[in-house]
């Protein structure tokens, strides 16, 4: 635990199992995290598989949250999550049911392979970086800068914003 809170940004991402239900859920379970308010969530959006092209598209969002749990409390917990929507670790770019990322934890950055921060892979990545952007537009990336030119630089890959109120 922390002694004042952090805000930190979570990736969202389903292919499995009815994916628009697995993230809105998942949203509800960031809401009741212990020591943890949900005070941003990102429209939802559907992306195209990467890495692995044989699989459903994704269903992406991000949510911001303030939280006093420390990195690796807040890692356990989403894990937690993920195995309540049975979750399978199967291989890397396999599909899943849920997947929660942290992508960004205050101004940390670590380069631990239990918890590396910012998230190695979310520069890349468009299904990261638009919602990101749709929430936190003046959100600076600790170590990379602020987030409008990276997301700029995505905008060749294909990604639906999807028109779906929240529940
Ligand atoms: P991926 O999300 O890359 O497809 P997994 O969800 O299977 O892979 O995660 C594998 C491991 O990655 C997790 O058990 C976790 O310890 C580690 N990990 C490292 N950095 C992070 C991070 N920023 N957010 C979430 N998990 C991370
Ligand atoms: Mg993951």
């Amino acid at each position: 635990m922390t002694n004042s809170p952090n805000r930190a940004f979570i990736a969202l991402g389903s292919n499995l199992d009815n994916p628009i239900d697995q993230v809105q859920g998942a949203f509800e379970e960031l809401a009741q995290l212990p020591h943890t308010s949900l005070i941003g969530r990102s429209s939802l959006y559907r992306s195209a598989p990467v890495g692995r092209l044989d699989q459903p598209d994704f269903i992406n969002a991000v949510a911001c949250i303030e939280t006093l749990l420390a990195p690796l409390e807040l890692l356990h917990a989403l894990l937690a999550i993920e195995q309540r929507h049975g979750r399978v670790r199967e291989s890397l770019n396999a599909p899943r049911t849920l997947d929660l990322d942290i992508l960004i934890y205050a101004d940390l950055q670590c380069d631990d392979k239990a918890l590396t921060l910012p998230h190695p892979r979310m520069v890349e990545r468009g299904f990261v970086l638009k919602p990101l952007m749709e929430i936190a537009p003046e959100c600076d990336i600790p170590g990379l800068g602020p987030i409008a030119p990276l997301s700029a630089a995505c905008d060749d890959q294909r990604l639906k914003r999807l028109a779906i109120p929240y529940p």
